[in-house]
């Protein structure tokens, strides 16, 4: 009696009431089961249209998984009855705690989901004694929950970036809503081609396009062209988080090349575990790290070159006037072209054929926030980490959009957890 008493404090169904309570074996496992009962005259929704409709038969009882009570797993029972539509024919009724096939109700999925955004999904299933496939089915529910449900107001800034997923065999597209306040993953897709962006523009639509002020995008030739066909009217900005990432792969190439002249020559490797040090910003160097690039500074190695061009560099993003900044990228780009350095001549090339877009940096500064999209990144990579098991690409941007998409959920009378 108690336990119904709580249950209608937490969740009320219109037109059903709890029934009796009892103990019994579940798969082998003592469970707690709770009758559902349709109330006295109810008639049946159907499915289809969700009118109420009259009973043409009853199926068997079914159980449907209830949020666990003091560690006993708890189901509803309940025979579901078969509505005769006159529009549909004879369906099976919609329910309100369940929907179709499912064997969880609503609200032990958005239980799971939430405990699958704390912890790991394979730790979610082992504390809840369920499989790693229910965990991605409840995440599933609430991701496309929350992707209908969510709105599109006040998107101005976006944010593309690409992430290279299973051991850069393959890619996937990222979109990130970046306006201050309200940074959020918006939309995935695989590869990172023109069809790819194209597939966001057109699921994004027109009218949301056609108010985008700022797109930040790095130098990959198939976004550039799909952002100026489908968003002209927006700043795109080539970001110093992009361009920079640029300048760190030539760096880790032309090391790379080195430390196989080494090997070659049968040269010590004095690149050896100091990759971080090439790639880090000095300032966020460790004492023993700063010591040890001074160590490697001595060298004439190719490698220091490349880091020395790209501090070089980072002067650039100081400037205040596009003018300025745009004299400074003519100079850069003449010494880096006159140095035998391949990796970097390719990244000044690069800077050299998109300086206008470049320079949008400037006209945005102080509008548009450098570290959004690599903060955005970085919790994308961090997920991509924790998602041991996720072996597909579908299964892996259902991730990403859970821990990203700040999606909204299903409401409840009660929090849960
Ligand atoms: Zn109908």
């Amino acid at each position: 009696m108690l336990i119904k008493t709580l249950l209608n404090k937490v969740e009320r169904f219109k037109s059903f009431v709890y029934g009796s309570t009892c103990v019994k074996l579940v798969d082998g496992v003592e469970a707690l089961v709770i009758d559902i009962e349709p109330r006295r005259n109810s008639r049946p929704i159907c499915p289809e249209c969700g009118k109420r409709r009259t009973v043409y038969d009853h199926q068997p009882e079914r159980l449907f998984e209830y949020l666990p009570i003091w560690s006993f797993k708890a189901y509803f029972r309940y025979a579901p009855r078969r509505v005769k539509c006159p529009e549909h024919g004879v369906k099976v009724e919609s329910l309100p705690w369940a929907y179709g096939k499912e064997r969880m109700t609503f609200s032990y999925q958005v239980f799971l989901s939430r405990w699958a955004k704390r912890l790991s999904w394979k730790e979610t299933a082992d504390i809840f004694e369920t499989s790693w496939d229910t965990v991605f089915r409840a995440v599933k529910f609430v991701v496309d929950y929350g992707l209908a449900h969510r709105s599109l107001e006040g998107v101005t800034e976006i944010g593309v970036d690409e992430i290279a997923v299973f051991k850069g065999h393959k890619y996937l597209t990222l979109v990130y809503q970046v306006n201050a306040g309200a940074r959020r993953l918006l939309w995935s897709g695989p590869e990172r081609r023109v069809k790819t962006l194209l597939r966001f523009f057109h699921e994004f639509g027109p009218e949301n396009s056609a108010k985008l002020q700022f797109i930040c995008s790095d130098m990959w030739a198939p976004y550039l062209k799909v952002i100026a066909r489908k968003a002209p009217q927006a700043l795109n900005i080539l970001d110093r988080f992009h361009i920079m990432r640029k300048f760190n792969e030539a760096i880790d190439e032309i090391r790379r090349d080195e430390v196989k002249q080494f090997k070659a020559n049968g040269q010590e490797n004095v690149l050896e575990r100091k990759r971080w040090l090439l790639l880090k910003r000095p300032e966020n160097l460790s004492e023993k790290q700063t010591a040890g690039l001074g160590e490697l500074l001595k060298l004439n190695l190719a490698s220091i070159k490349g880091y020395l061009m790209r501090e070089d560099f980072q002067r650039f993003w100081e400037y205040q006037r596009p003018d300025f900044a745009g004299k400074f990228l003519d100079n850069w780009v003449t010494r880096t072209l006159q140095t035998d350095l391949e990796p970097m001549k390719k990244v000044a090339k690069m800077l050299r054929k998109h300086k206008p877009l470049v320079l949008n940096w400037f006209k945005a500064k102080g509008e548009i926030s450098s570290g959004a999209v690599e903060g955005l990144n970085l919790k994308a990579k961090l997920t991509m980490r924790k998602a041991f098991g996720f072996r597909t690409l579908k299964c892996l941007q259902i991730a990403l959009y859970h821990e990203l998409g700040k999606l909204p959920e299903p409401e409840y009378l009660h929090r849960f957890c």
